[in-house]
């Protein structure tokens, strides 16, 4: 199963300064909390299974004692490029998220160097995706036509 579509409770939706225990769905899970490596700290769940330290349970045990995986474990090289070149034009401006329109312009506070340089960028996965999709297709052409004479 994946885990994104499962109901899930985040350490960052407690209230700030919790300690020891909460209710989660009724069973009482701890809460430890760690020092931060450049100080302050930071509040984890132990999962009521396994103790293991986790941000995320799905009520009321972590993601490994449920065995779910990410939806991105899934993914095929061509869904790969696919997540990579909208996020990459979303975090350089685009509005909708997709490839289907142009590459946006140049938003007002970026810089021309930075501009090109993510624009270069944004074709070369777009190259890259569209070759991997004349790939499959002649992948799967030369698969039927073979079929097609056996
Ligand atoms: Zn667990």
């Amino acid at each position: 199963m994946i885990c994104e579509t499962q109901r899930q409770m985040h350490i960052r939706s407690l209230p700030k300064g919790v300690e020891g225990f909460v209710l989660v769905d009724g069973a009482q899970v701890a809460i430890e909390r760690r020092a931060c490596h450049l100080g302050g700290s930071r509040a984890w769940f132990l999962c009521p299974a396994c103790n293991r330290r986790c941000a995320i349970l799905y009520p009321v045990r972590c993601r490994l004692c449920l065995r779910l995986h990410y939806a991105s474990e899934h993914e095929g090289e061509l869904d790969r490029l696919l997540r990579k070149a909208v996020n990459h034009r979303y975090k350089h401006g685009q509005q909708q998220r997709g490839i289907g329109v142009p590459l946006p312009s140049k938003p007002k506070w970026m810089r021309w160097h930075t501009y090109i340089k993510a624009r270069k960028k944004a074709e070369v996965i777009e190259m890259q995706i569209i070759e991997g999709f004349r790939s499959k297709l002649a992948r799967r052409a030369r698969e039927s036509t073979r079929a097609l004479t056996v």
